[in-house]
């Protein structure tokens, strides 16, 4: 390397501008200046693949890596060209395959290698989705980076089954919570379901029981309707619907699969879907559920 003034040469540039095309000498500049990474924290939507929007399809074709989640559906992974490599970072309630932390080594260092990297993740990256933490990341790390967002589960899946989330009738408030068991003790859901209100539950299967009970405890009417969507947005999507009462029953009976969505309030009552009232005695009839007020 060499100095001249305030600038410095590599060995590179020196034959570049030894070069008297002034042209080349140009082109020689841009081909040695480090390459620009830039990471794209992209929502994929709930599953079905023409829910993505149209700049997360732009960004599959034109990137150099994709980091997904096991949210991510077939229908979606199948647009990422071949020759773009594929990394899965897919995990489980119980099993993380790799730690968030390793997660954001991973995604910062590849960006600040130079790559157009697109970390791409179920729904919207900002929903129960740790993109939040992804994007501190990059920035404490000085990467460029841009959210693209995507359709949440709840919004996907309550389109999906007829289910407005409010109306004027029946909601005018709507939550999303998270219904894992780690800290659901701890989690002040009061005021959030009930009347004029919806509550839309992610992660909520595996407790489900303890929901129905901690929000009959916190004076949620037990026959509140109730509707679980199972891979909402996809062809074999199911809708099920009991009263808030039921709603364990409900998970075990029908074998409901992840990912599902619980939503509770009178806007279930107007899903179109499978009503599922088998534990006896919890309704009479399916009027119970529509007459709810
Ligand atoms: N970032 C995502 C949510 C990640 S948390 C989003 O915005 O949608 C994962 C939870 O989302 C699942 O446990 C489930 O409750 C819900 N979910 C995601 N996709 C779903 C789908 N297709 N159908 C039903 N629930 C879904």
């Amino acid at each position: 390397m060499t100095s001249s003034g305030n600038f410095t040469f590599t060995s590179v540039n020196k034959a570049c501008f030894a070069n008297r095309d002034p042209r080349d000498h140009l082109s020689c500049m841009a081909k040695t200046l480090p390459p620009a990474g830039k990471l794209w924290l992209v929502g994929a939507g709930p599953g079905d693949p023409d829910l993505l929007t149209l700049r997360a399809a732009r960004l599959l074709e034109s990137a150099d890596l994709v980091v997904h989640d096991g949210l991510v559906g077939e229908g979606v992974l199948a647009l990422i060209p071949p020759n773009v490599e594929r990394i899965s970072v897919a995990k489980q309630r119980s099993r993380h395959t790799m730690k968030q932390e390793l997660i954001n080594e991973l995604i910062v260092r590849e960006t600040l290698a130079g790559k157009q990297v697109v970390r791409l993740k179920g729904g919207d990256p900002f929903i129960f989705g740790r993109g939040g933490e992804e994007l501190d990341a990059a920035r404490e790390a000085g990467a460029a980076v841009e959210v693209v967002p995507g359709i949440t589960a709840a919004a996907g899946c309550a389109a999906q089954a007829g289910l407005p989330l409010t109306h004027r009738e029946d909601a005018s408030a709507v939550s999303f919570v998270a219904g894992q068991c780690k800290d659901l003790t701890d989690q002040d859901w009061s005021g959030l379901a009930g009347h004029g209100r919806t509550l839309v539950i992610y992660m909520g299967l595996a407790t489900a029981n303890a929901i129905a009970d901690k929000l009959i405890a916190d004076g949620v009417s037990p026959d509140l309707p109730v509707a679980i969507v199972e891979r909402g947005t996809t062809a074999d999507a199911r809708v099920l619907r009991t009263l808030l009462t039921d709603l364990g029953d409900l998970v075990a009976r029908e074998k409901v699969a992840s990912p599902a969505l619980i939503i509770v309030g009178k806007v279930a009552a107007r899903a179109d879907a499978l009503d599922c009232l088998g534990t006896p005695g919890v309704a009479e009839n399916i009027e119970n559920i529509r007459d709810f007020t």
